[in-house]
């Protein structure tokens, strides 16, 4: 079979790795057929199965590994950079994520002839800092839009652009695009930072411990505006920017074009766990996730078991720090003109998006 594009997934099971992984070879993607390689750690997953990708488990922390596995791949024309790793100091994340991405593209540049353009997603954090620099450093005047400078601050966004940068002006013709998402509506029990799976666990342990479900986070953020980015939208984003001329060698960002108030998507978290007392309290409020969560590895096995659940420890399903850190105050707010503009004019409903990927994990099995 004769393929117009070949794809090279870095994170493939991620959040929007797998999004990637169900799009690009379905047979009316924009500048197909693609054949499909996905690269993660881990041994593939079953409910990553069904999508024709090549897999390849590989390290790309790794260097050697890295040139070993991915310099084989002759004939890829477009790299979708979708992973990231997390260290305990942004110096650290500048340090390992810009190792990773260099890896890569140094394997994969001087070896694939016909390498067209490279893919990178990134996010808000590009505006407002790194998450320990939250709310600590001034951030710019929002709505962010993609041409203001860059903070006074280590950031490994700003590290991987630059590995970018660099790599891809060591050849002639290959473009590149960023993508810089919100918060990640989407499936997958395997990314570090997937709220719905999170809030999701924390629902199925209500319910099964007749607690009420309890917004954990301020009232400015209960109350507020929110944006989100649903996981297809971001990888139909992806795949346009590798086909429009219009999109090349530029940032945007992305989401689903409307806002919410977690109030109302709360709401609906309770109506699909059946459980009646909810919402926002003072004082019990201000219990975090974290602190609210810490012995609950028991009951989660439980649950585990009783309701034939995929064998996920909590410590990985349950991304308490980032349910923490994005109901902790009032959201990050971008705006979508470039993305428009340029071309890009898709969208989502953010309810309708937030219900979607709820009924897939429990589909899936991820949470009851
Ligand atoms: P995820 O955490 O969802 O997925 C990471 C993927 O990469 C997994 O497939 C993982 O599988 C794989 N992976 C991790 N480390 C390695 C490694 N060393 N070698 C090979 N594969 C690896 O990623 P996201 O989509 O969340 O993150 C991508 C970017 O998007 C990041 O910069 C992030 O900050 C940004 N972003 C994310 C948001 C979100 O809500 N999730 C919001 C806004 C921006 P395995 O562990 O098996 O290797």
């Amino acid at each position: 079979r004769g393929y117009q594009s070949v794809a090279l997934i870095l994170g493939v099971t991620g959040i929007v790795g797998n999004s990637l992984a169900e799009i690009l070879p379905l047979s009316d993607t924009p500048g197909g057929p693609w054949k499909v390689y996905g690269v993660a750690r881990r041994s593939r997953p079953n409910w990553n199965e069904d999508h024709p990708v090549e897999y390849i488990q590989c390290d790309i922390s790794d260097t050697a590994e890295t040139q070993s596995k991915l310099s084989k791949l002759a004939d890829v024309t477009h790299i979708f950079y979708v992973t990231w790793a997390s260290k305990p100091t942004e110096e650290e994340n500048c340090e390992i994520n810009g190792l990773m991405f260099r890896n890569v593209l140094q394997a994969v540049i001087p070896n694939a002839p016909n390498l067209r353009h490279v893919c990178l997603q990134t996010g808000g954090k590009q505006y407002v800092g790194p998450f320990e620099l939250y709310g600590k450093i001034e951030a710019h005047d929002p709505p962010f839009t993609e041409d203001l400078p860059r903070l006074n601050a280590p950031n490994f966004y700003y590290t991987l652009e630059d590995v970018m940068f660099e790599e891809v002006a060591k050849k002639e013709g290959v473009t590149w695009s960023v993508h810089r998402p919100d918060v990640i509506f989407g499936f997958s029990p395997y990314s570090l930072m997937n709220l719905i799976v999170t809030i999701s666990v924390y629902a199925a342990i209500c319910k099964h411990e007749g607690a009420p479900l309890i917004f954990r986070g301020t009232k400015e953020a209960w109350n507020g505006y929110a944006i989100a980015s649903d996981a297809d939208l971001i990888a139909e984003h992806e795949i346009w920017a590798c086909v429009d001329p219009n999109a090349q060698n530029e940032a945007f960002n992305i989401h689903n074009g409307d806002l919410f108030k977690w109030k109302h998507l709360w709401r609906i978290l309770a109506e699909e766990y059946g459980i009646e007392e909810h919402g926002f309290e003072e004082g019990e409020s201000s219990i975090t996730f974290t602190e609210a969560m810490k012995d609950k590895e028991p009951v989660w096995e439980e649950i585990v078991k009783k309701n034939q659940l995929l064998p996920n420890k909590l410590e990985q399903v349950g991304g308490w720090w980032f349910a923490d850190l994005i109901f902790g105050g009032p959201g990050i707010v971008t705006n979508l003109n470039k993305t428009k503009e340029h071309g890009f004019l898709g969208f989502r409903n953010s309810k309708k998006s937030f219900v979607s990927w709820l009924d897939k994990m429990k589909d899936y099995k991820v949470v009851p």
